[in-house]
């Protein structure tokens, strides 16, 4: 069989590997020039740095396997780097059951009270959470301190003006799936990526990174197969698989029927938006910061080089200011330099002695279609595999739930699909 595969991420390019391993003939189409997508990275001397933070928990075993078998683990590395949320000027260690239970913030009996329900949370069946409200259910059961000083700004960064309407599993999710260990590939997450591309071609597989796919339609001869039209040219497939947002294969494929669109072109979902800065020195002790104080203009603040050693990097200190905001956000509009004009301040908030001068480098990424809105009706909306268009196939992270997208549930929808397709175990 031959396939067209939409997408160069870690979904499509795993999906190419499988399906190249099992002696199908795959093309794999990316706009990008670079492979690996969301999680793609840029080069600083010999390393990548990935555009958008990116680390793994111990749970994510599938992107584990994946990085062994390409001949990666020596690189995987686990440390356990200090993750704090800022809070009325403060910074504090939220990383275990035990920092919560000692955070300073909140009167000890609400601390008591919110670690039990947390606990009850991350080890409960997650079909008890099914079909409820995560700012209600936390407000009542955690108390309406612990909401207003841990989970409203949680909910509120990632999720801005829908933070009211998340699902309650997706906030299981998040509790279950973490771990205190966080895993980074030395030299960035790029390498699976390129040993993906590398693998897929070795099998005799094509990969066309800078190619935008700009149709999908039945072919002409009406012999089932599909015309995959690109910004490069046109070809016939026995099958298509797109890795694309559903909202976007909806766009490219118009033979899909209203009754489709109606249930699955649905939803809506945030953009990604990064500042990265290059500083001379380091700005904090921590890895991550979780901006919970009201008046920043990002939601996170990732000091890289408190995770990863600085000499990766040349020596550079490197920052991420990240933020996830509605698609037609002003900041998506916004030059480098007046984004820079904007949070540089901010950064003497969180060390008093920083100046601009510190920073020698910066650069600015962002994305679409980054983070799903995870609302009550979300599951209902989620596409199958098939489409009712016969050999066009739809596997996206917009199906991942209720856990939080991420490397690992790319790859492992991947593979399912692969195994439906080709009937193996
Ligand atoms: C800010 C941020 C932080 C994250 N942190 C983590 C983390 O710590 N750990 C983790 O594991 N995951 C993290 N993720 C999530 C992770 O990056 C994604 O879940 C994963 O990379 C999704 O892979 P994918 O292949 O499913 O989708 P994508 O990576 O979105 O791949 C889809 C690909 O399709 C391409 N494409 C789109 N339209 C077309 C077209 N018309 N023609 C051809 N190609 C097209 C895109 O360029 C893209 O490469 C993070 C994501 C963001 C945004």
């Amino acid at each position: 069989m031959e396939y067209a595969i939409l997408g160069g991420g870690a979904l499509g390019l795993t999906a190419g590997l499988r399906l190249a391993q099992r002696g199908e003939r795959v093309t794999v189409y990316e706009r990008e020039p670079v492979a690996g997508g969301l999680a793609a990275g840029f080069q600083i001397d010999d390393a990548w740095l990935e555009k958008f933070y990116h680390h793994l928990f111990r749970s994510d075993r599938a992107m584990q396997r994946l990085i062994a078998e390409l001949g990666l683990a020596d690189r995987l590395r686990w440390p356990r780097p200090r993750t704090v949320t800022l809070w009325q000027g403060d910074t504090y260690l939220l990383d275990s059951p035990l920092a919560f239970l000692r955070f300073p913030p909140l009167r000890p009996p609400a601390r008591v009270r919110q670690a039990a329900v947390m606990g009850a949370l991350r080890y409960g069946p997650p079909r008890l959470f099914e079909g409820k409200l995560a700012a209600p259910w936390v407000r009542r059961w955690m108390g309406e301190e612990p909401y207003r000083i841990i989970w409203e700004p949680l909910l509120r960064n990632k999720f801005g003006a829908a933070s009211e309407e998340i699902a309650l599993p997706w906030l299981w999710a998040r509790l279950h799936d973490r771990s205190t260990e966080l895993g980074y590939l030395r030299g960035g997450f790029q390498a699976v990526y390129d040993r993906l591309v590398e693998r897929i071609r070795a099998l005799g597989g094509e990969v066309c990174l800078g190619t935008t796919v700009e149709r999908i339609a039945a072919a002409p001869d009406g012999d089932g197969r599909l015309t995959v039209a690109t910004d490069r040219g046109a070809r016939p497939f026995d099958r298509v698989i797109s890795t694309l947002p559903p909202r976007l294969l909806c766009r490219l494929a118009p033979e899909l029927p209203d009754a489709y669109r109606e249930r699955y072109d649905w939803g809506r979902a945030y953009g990604a938006h990064c500042l990265i800065l290059a500083l001379d020195r380091p700005l904090t002790d921590a890895y991550w910061i979780n901006v919970n104080d009201p008046g920043y203009p990002f939601l996170a603040l990732v000091e890289h080089t408190n995770y990863m050693p600085p000499g990766d990097y040349g020596g550079r200190r490197l920052i991420y200011l990240g933020n996830y905001r509605p698609m037609d956000d002003p900041l998506f509009r916004q030059s480098k330099e007046e984004v820079l004009a904007e949070f540089l301040p901010h950064l003497a908030r969180i060390n008093p002695a920083f100046s601009p001068a510190w920073v020698t480098e910066s650069w600015m990424f962002a994305a679409p279609y980054a983070q799903p809105i995870v609302t009550l009706d979300y599951k209902e909306h989620i596409p199958p595999f098939e489409t009712p268009i016969a050999n066009l196939y739809e596997a996206s992270m917009f199906q991942v739930y209720p856990h939080d997208r991420g490397q690992n549930y790319s790859v492992l929808l991947a593979e399912e699909l692969v195994e439906r397709l080709t009937g193996a175990a």
